[in-house]
């Protein structure tokens, strides 16, 4: 996987200081939902989705859905995907219209999917993503695993990252007037 590249899928044009690509991973660990794009027909379709990600394997990211899910459907021939995790961190309101902005941390990852037939992989991921998303709660203790047969009726599909980029905003606004105490209008950060 390489994390930046002159390419013009994972250059930043705008704001390329805000670039944090060692930070990718730390960000889709962090992240909780998914939009996940691809073109069918010739028609860009951005669905959102829960999906599983760690850092012992940094370049998969997993997707569930059951087995009429169009876009695993499409994801599992192998086409193009573009997934973007965000986390809206703070609204940044300045003392003038053009600096209000936001603060947020974000990861694109361009690669491309396959299905994951084997049973023990699809239970581990699961059980990795249900402890992502639920810290402590554990297989066998806090709920029955799931079944072969629950198993069996969901796609697991795996994206293959190729290439990835990571951008952030931190910090106050950045207006012209907003460092002034005795400026007209109000300035600051709305935490989210
Ligand atoms: C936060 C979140 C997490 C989700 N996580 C998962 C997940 O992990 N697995 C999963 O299978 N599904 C998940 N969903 C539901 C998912 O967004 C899709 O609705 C579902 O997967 C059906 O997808 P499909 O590819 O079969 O779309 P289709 O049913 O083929 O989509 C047909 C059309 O329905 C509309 N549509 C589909 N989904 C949405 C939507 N979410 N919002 C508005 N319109 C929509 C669009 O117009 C779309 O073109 C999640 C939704 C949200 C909001």
């Amino acid at each position: 996987m390489s994390e930046t590249t002159n390419d013009w899928k994972t250059e930043l044009r705008q704001h390329p200081e805000r670039a944090v690509p060692d930070r990718a991973g730390e960000f889709l660990a962090q992240g909780q939902i998914a939009h996940v794009g691809f073109v069918e027909d010739g028609r860009p379709y951005v669905i959102p989705m829960l999906y599983q990600y760690s850092s012992q394997s940094p370049d998969r990211l997993y997707l569930h859905s059951g087995f009429s899910s169009r876009t695993l459907l499409r994801l599992a021939e192998g086409i193009p995907v573009c997934v973007t995790v965000t986390m809206l961190d703070g609204l940044v309101y300045s003392r003038d219209a053009k600096y209000h902005s936001a603060n947020y941390r974000s990861v694109m990852c361009f690669g491309r999917g396959r299905i994951v037939e084997d049973e023990q992989v699809k239970r581990a991921m699961f059980e990795a993503m249900t402890t992502r998303y639920f810290p402590g709660r554990t297989a066998g203790h806090d709920y029955a695993p799931a079944p072969s047969s629950h198993l069996a009726t969901t796609s697991v599909v795996e994206v293959v990252i190729e290439e990835i980029s990571a951008k952030m905003r931190e910090g106050g606004p950045k207006g012209p007037q907003d460092a002034q105490d005795d400026a007209p209008g109000t300035c600051g950060v709305m935490e989210v």
